[in-house]
């Protein structure tokens, strides 16, 4: 059996099945994800978008491309034709380039919204305020072709896990209370929160779907 094979058979007997489980595969090389194809995982993350483009004219067509970096609007195209999910979406000017796109493509893209729940400069999202500024505001009403499931949260990069902790807990206390305004193209089903070092806190806290790099594929350099 493979490394890859083996990290998936120890991590998927430890995961509720319920909980989904993203493989993020950045820097790894399309052989290491059909390994982890092979022992059925069908969901893979990812950071880049050209990168993204690659694997996914390479590899078998039933997989799920979720986008988890950062994304700049004039890449949006490029995947707008096949991404399953986007992770990251970090403003407003973004939703709207995406529901272009995904015009486009006679599609609906489905996206979480980025909270920053970190005590890092250097992660990105929405702030609490501006999260909720922009659900109560409306404008999102008219992007009839996006779909928000959900929210998705990076916490601080420490070895604390109480900080962690909490970090997790504050994104479910988001998503709770915008439940309130699910409607049409707004449905919170989806906390996408967990990494290879603090999945387990990120269930407990009420993840639904972990994203899993290095767990899975090994260190990156
Ligand atoms: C790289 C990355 C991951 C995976 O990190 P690991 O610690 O290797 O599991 C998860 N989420 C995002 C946004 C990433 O960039």
């Amino acid at each position: 059996m493979t490394h890859v094979a083996e990290n998936i058979n120890v991590l998927v007997g430890q995961i509720p099945t319920k909980i989904k489980i993203v493989a993020v595969s950045k820097f790894k090389p399309a052989k290491m994800l059909l390994e982890a194809y092979d022992m059925g995982l069908k969901r893979f993350g990812e950071n880049y978008v050209q990168e993204l483009v690659d694997k996914y004219q390479e590899l078998p067509k039933d997989i799920e491309w979720h986008f988890i970096g950062h994304l700049q609007t004039n890449k949006v195209k490029y995947i707008a034709p096949f991404v399953h999910l986007i992770h990251s979406v970090d403003s407003f000017k973004l939703l709207v380039e995406i529901n272009k796109q995904a015009k486009k493509n006679e599609r609906i893209i489905d996206c979480l919204i980025q909270i920053y729940i970190a005590e890092e400069d250097s992660k990105t999202g929405f702030e609490e305020s501006e999260f909720f500024e922009m659900l109560q505001n409306g404008s999102i009403n008219d992007l009839t072709n996006i779909k928000i499931c959900g929210l998705m949260g990076m916490s601080t990069f420490t070895e604390n896990l109480e900080q962690i902790r909490k970090e997790f807990k504050l994104l479910k206390t988001i998503s709770d209370k915008a439940k309130s305004f699910n409607q049409k193209n707004i449905e919170l089903k989806e906390i996408s929160m967990g990494m290879s070092g603090d999945w387990q806190s990120a269930i407990e806290e009420g993840s639904t779907m972990i994203r899993i790099g290095s767990a899975i594929f090994g260190n990156r350099n």
